[in-house]
């Protein structure tokens, strides 16, 4: 498969380049050529068959061209070691439960494929120099990638975050791992780190020490297997026969995640509508209501992954439709909410259902309270586990939420961190010694 960027101004790429390079030169987003329908025989029988298989049937179609088929099975099983059920809340409302990978991140599934995916072509190739990839963090990002990538061989793996502005949980996640994961302790916030690995990418001495690359979410390799959740969905749905109008629900920031639900339903997946639901970053609600994309700063809402002002795979979705404003909002709708409401969805559908949303979740719920029609089914992805929001959580809901094992295994582990500044001499110099 050949990928092209966004801006129609880079040498077409293949997969490999493209999933080295994160994004095109001319700084646009990677795009497949070709999106292949499914054939009506896999949605015939999807309800029969397990996350696994599905996911390994829409992966073929994406990458069959270029990876081994047997190698590409063994990096989706690798990848899909845990289940994500859809769970009824009420009446026609149900949770796509995205919070049962390793992190209780749905950004596993991406992070973990990419790593194994980044694997097989550094071992085809026989390249025995190792690859470094470089990822900024402001939380949820840094150890989803740090933990796809825990012990994957040839790659290491430097966490860019800043000191004491991410939480808890989040850093032990992260920082305890050891093997081929090095966190980076900088003093400064988000944006200092960003700049930390954007300035490595185009420092020609570094470049020439060691092979860098990004684990960025606007990664072809990152955001494309997220597209297997909603197959599993339908699935799901279809063997309890609430499939034929069903609406998917995505709480989004960067897009990726209703991106690769999208690239879903171009390869055929029978989902009548969409909904973006967002927080009080509404970029692309008033871009669906005036047809105009106006970026702006992000505000910190509670539902802090989704805090982006120019989300970047809105790109990808502009593409995929011809640019029409018309073909999008005759698909996609939007929703918006604001702290206050998002508090207030909480508490309801606690009271009314007992069913704990965190505040990402709780977006999407309450945008098919707001918008689901009589016939139809819905469905909202619950993008995030209420206990990574633990301390918001129990303070809107006023209970104690229970924290899985997974996560509070992480809490007994060892922090190990390397401080640096925000300079990057600092960091260049650090680098060049390894
Ligand atoms: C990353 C994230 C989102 C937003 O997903 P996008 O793909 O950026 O739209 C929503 N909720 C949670 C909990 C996240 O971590």
């Amino acid at each position: 498969m050949k990928y092209y960027s966004t801006n129609g101004n880079a040498p077409i790429a293949d997969l490999h380049k493209a999933v080295v390079k994160g994004l095109a030169e001319d700084r646009g987003l990677y795009m497949p050529e070709q999106i292949k329908k499914l054939p009506k025989a896999f949605f015939d029988n999807i309800q029969d068959m397990k996350f696994q298989d599905i996911a390994y049937n829409v992966a073929s179609a994406f990458f069959g061209e270029d990876v081994d088929l047997d190698a590409l099975k063994d990096i989706v099983y690798d990848t899909l070691s845990f289940d994500c059920p859809v769970v009824k809340v009420k009446d026609n409302i149900y949770s796509l439960e995205l919070f049962h990978g390793p992190t209780l991140a749905f950004k596993d599934v991406g992070a973990r494929f990419m790593a194994r995916l980044l694997q097989y072509f550094i071992r085809q190739e026989g390249q025995h120099e190792q690859v470094n990839v470089l990822v900024a963090t402001s939380g949820d990002t840094g150890s989803a990638v740090a933990n796809g990538f825990l012990g994957v061989e040839g790659i290491h793996v430097y966490v860019l975050y800043p000191k004491g502005k991410v939480s808890p949980i989040q850093e032990c996640q992260f920082t305890t791992l050891g093997k081929n994961i090095t966190a980076i302790e900088v003093d400064g916030v988000f944006d200092d780190c960003q700049a930390l690995v954007k300035s490595a990418f185009m420092d020609e001495a570094l470049n020439q020490h060691m092979k860098l690359t990004s684990a960025n979410s606007i990664n072809v390799a990152r955001f494309l297997p997220q597209a297997f959740y909603y197959f599993n969905a339908y699935a799901r749905m279809k063997a309890q026969d609430k499939a034929d109008q069903l609406v998917m629900c995505v709480p989004s920031g960067n897009f990726g995640n209703i991106c690769a639900a999208l690239f879903g339903h171009a390869m055929g997946l029978p989902i009548k509508r969409f909904i973006a639901a967002n927080n009080a970053n509404d970029v692309f609600y008033n871009y669906l209501q005036t047809g105009k994309y106006e970026p702006k700063a992000s505000v910190q809402t509670l539902a802090n992954a989704m805090d982006v002002g120019d989300p970047s795979n809105f790109a990808r979705i502009y593409d995929l439709y011809g640019k029409s404003h018309e073909r999008i909002t005759s698909l996609i709708s939007g929703a918006t909410y604001n702290d206050e409401q998002i508090k207030e969805t909480m508490r309801q559908c606690y009271k009314e259902t007992n069913y704990i949303l965190d505040p990402h979740g709780a977006c999407g719920y309450q945008a098919l309270v707001d918008g689901l029609q009589e016939d139809e089914v819905g469905v909202f992805c619950e993008t995030a586990h209420p206990a990574k929001f633990k301390e918001k959580v129990d303070d809107i809901l006023g209970i104690d939420v229970d924290i899985p094992d997974r996560l509070s295994a992480f809490m007994k582990g060892e922090k190990q961190s390397v401080p640096m500044t925000k300079d990057f001499m600092d960091f260049k110099a650090y680098l060049m010694k390894q």
